[in-house]
């Protein structure tokens, strides 16, 4: 069977990045800059006072001592927002806040805590202050024309902050793909509908439409059909009119009413593959048809998840342009038994808590890839290895963080 490696490399080599727009930088969290941010000033723009105290000459405290402090004179004030209109001489201080320009002739400051004020106002020094304390030269952090972020990363708010203090109104991202949702299956029913005998509320769609988001694509239809091939094969033909990605769930399994894959054969689409060797999620489809890209990821609701996070997610990102493609990876500590699926590589949802900066993964309590409302606990899937039948309480375990947030900044702030 079609290894996971193998299955997300038959995707990856099936989309290529699209096209670009200029869009809000207020709306563009989620989305894949494609452009290069290029800082046009200094950051710090001057000299900057990292505390409130007094701006002075570092080398006039050289001697200064409890016993014998050295005596400045203050010469005026500087607020952040402001600058001193003017040059510090010999024997003079000025009040400085945090944030504030440091003035011309000064090379230090010195925290207010530290400093005493004598009767007459002078301003006494107990100890050396040395030149360059307590601030941050100018350009320390980025310089004027520095490369500060290259295309290919998804739009974080830290990131939208820095493109909005290099002066980013307006962003160049990759077009969002526009996605189609069909869920199929006799026994489903609308979200507003109560179900009547055998019958449950179709949930596959919100999930879904929710990691498209967050993979920064466009829901731009939605269809339930019933198992059958003629209604399915008018729903991918409508979903093709309209979306460059159609994702379907249900109806790939074995059973008789599993038509994903005759009715995709009917609409001329090529699947690329039927089977991975994944626990949950092992009859996932992937096919094509020229441009457009279609997905056949199994009806249980944790399944599609998982076929979601290891290949449709990836798919999104890489159409979008993005450098980074798949979900981060990373290790914690198992505090429970978790059995594997040999000889399918298997992903269990956990919850990830840090003790004592040491990443510990819980196990959660679910019965089965149906089990929804335990897999809403996850926040992350433990991956227990093709070979592994069992994953002992205490062993490190590799696991995969489920993205929580979906991106929301779709309106103009
Ligand atoms: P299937 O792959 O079509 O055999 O579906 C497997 C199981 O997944 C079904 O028995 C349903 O319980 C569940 N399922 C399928 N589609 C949905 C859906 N859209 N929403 C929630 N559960 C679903
Ligand atoms: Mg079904």
């Amino acid at each position: 069977m079609l290894g996971i490696e193998e299955a997300l490399k038959i995707v990856i080599d099936r989309v290529s990045p699209n096209g670009t727009e200029f869009i809000d930088a207020d709306l563009a969290i989620g989305r894949v800059l494609r452009e290069a941010i290029v800082s046009d000033l200094d950051l710090p723009p001057f000299d900057r006072a990292r505390m409130d105290g007094y701006a002075i000459r570092g080398g006039e405290t050289t001697n200064a001592t409890s016993a014998a402090p050295v005596r400045l004179v203050g010469i005026g004030e500087i607020a952040a927002g402001s600058f001193f209109d003017g040059e510090l001489g010999p024997g003079e201080a000025v009040r400085i806040m945090t944030g504030a320009p440091v003035p011309l002739g000064a090379d230090a400051v010195e925290r207010i805590e530290v400093i005493a004020v004598d009767q007459d106002g002078s301003i006494l020094l107990r100890e050396p202050v040395a030149p360059g304390k307590n601030i941050t030269p100018r350009a320390f952090e980025v310089a004027c024309g520095a490369l500060v972020v290259e295309p290919g990363e998804m739009i974080t708010p830290a990131l939208a902050a820095v493109m909005a203090t290099f002066g980013y109104a307006k962003v160049e991202v990759g077009v969002s793909p526009r996605v189609a949702l069909i869920s199929t299956g006799n026994e489903l029913v609308g979200v507003a509908e109560r179900p009547g005998p055998g019958k449950i509320r179709d949930s596959n769609a919100k999930v879904l439409a929710g990691y498209v988001l967050e993979a920064g694509g466009e829901v731009v239809s939605t269809a339930m059909v019933d198992d059958d091939l003629e209604a399915t094969v008018r729903a991918i033909r409508e979903a093709m009119e309209v979306a460059d990605l159609i994702l379907l769930s249900g109806g790939v399994s074995m059973g008789d009413y599993d038509l994903v894959k005759p009715a995709l054969r009917h609409c001329g689409a090529e699947i690329q593959f039927e089977r991975v060797a994944m626990h949950p999620g092992k009859p996932t489809v992937f096919a094509s048809r020229g441009e457009k890209l279609i997905f056949g990821l199994p009806g249980n609701p944790v399944s599609v998840a998982v076929a979601f996070f290891l290949f449709v997610r990836p798919a999104l990102r890489r159409w979008q342009g993005a450098t980074q493609i798949e979900l981060a990876r990373s290790r914690a500590i198992c505090t429970a038994r978790v059995k594997g699926a040999p000889p399918r590589r298997s992903h269990q949802p956990g919850r990830l808590r840090i003790v004592d900066g040491c990443a510990l993964i819980d196990p959660l309590r679910w019965s089965g890839s149906g089990d929804l409302v335990g897999f809403m606990n996850a926040s992350a899937l433990i991956v227990v290895p093709e070979e592994t039948a069992e994953i002992e309480p205490g062993q490190l375990t590799g696991i995969i963080e489920i993205p929580q947030q979906a991106a929301v900044a779709r309106r103009r702030l």
